[in-house]
């Protein structure tokens, strides 16, 4: 079983797919680690983001053993990321890695952007998670700040919304709701919450319920 979960970004989409991979017994793959990899990458060499040669290059090279680096976390990857992520030609060296681990057994939830429009349209179960920006930037405020950054709220928020506004209207694979997806809005949910109303969405769809 392949589970696509896209969303905005700080929607907690990442920790949903966490909780939802250990619950199912299935690999997980937060694409957003690959953009944002690819401009830390970028930005180390001191290129410019860009740079559309030098990007592909990286996006080539890229190596999955550094996905784990902390450094990829913080809000300035995340926002070059979405400049690069932009890049209609990095995209496309990087759709292989992400089907073919959607496609290894036992099964897999990948989050991102486009993961049930483009990477796996075919999904079977498909969700796109939702929440408040003031919400979002109140929790990214707290998960910085528990990694010792400083953060504004302010600022996260204004990141949050520009962030939203880049992905949701660049020409290649925007983000927004496959037509097939299911809508979660966490806005008021904690993380079991969340984790609890994704679950019935799947047992749903495994089982052929109608949708709500
Ligand atoms: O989800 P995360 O905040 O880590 O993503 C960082 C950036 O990478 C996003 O703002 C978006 O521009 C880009 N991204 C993307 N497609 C994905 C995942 C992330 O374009 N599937």
């Amino acid at each position: 079983m392949i589970i696509a979960i896209d969303g905005p970004a700080a929607s907690g989409k990442g920790t949903l797919g966490k909780r939802l991979a250990h619950h199912y017994g299935y690999r997980h793959l937060d694409t957003g680690v690959i953009y944002r990899a690819v401009a830390h990458a970028l930005i180390q060499a001191g290129a410019d983001l860009r740079d559309e040669a030098a990007a592909v290059a990286v996006a080539l090279e890229l190596d999955p053993e550094k996905f784990g680096n902390p450094v990829l976390k913080t809000q300035q990857i995340g926002e070059a990321a979405s400049v690069v992520s932009a890049i209609p030609r990095v995209r496309e060296v990087l759709v292989n890695f992400q089907r073919q681990f959607a496609a290894d057994p036992p099964g897999a939830v990948l989050d991102g952007r486009d993961i049930g429009t483009v990477i796996c349209p075919d999904a079977d179960v498909k969700i796109f998670v939702v929440a408040d920006p003031k919400v979002r930037a109140r929790r990214r405020t707290m998960e910085a700040r528990s990694r010792g950054e400083e953060a504004d709220e302010a600022a996260v928020l204004a990141d949050i919304i520009a962030r939203d506004e880049r992905d949701q209207n660049r020409p290649i694979a925007p983000l927004k709701p496959a037509a097939d997806a299911y809508l979660l809005d966490n806005s008021q949910l904690d993380i079991e919450g969340g984790v609890r109303a994704a679950i019935d969405i799947i047992e749903a769809v495994r089982a052929g319920r109608p949708r709500t």
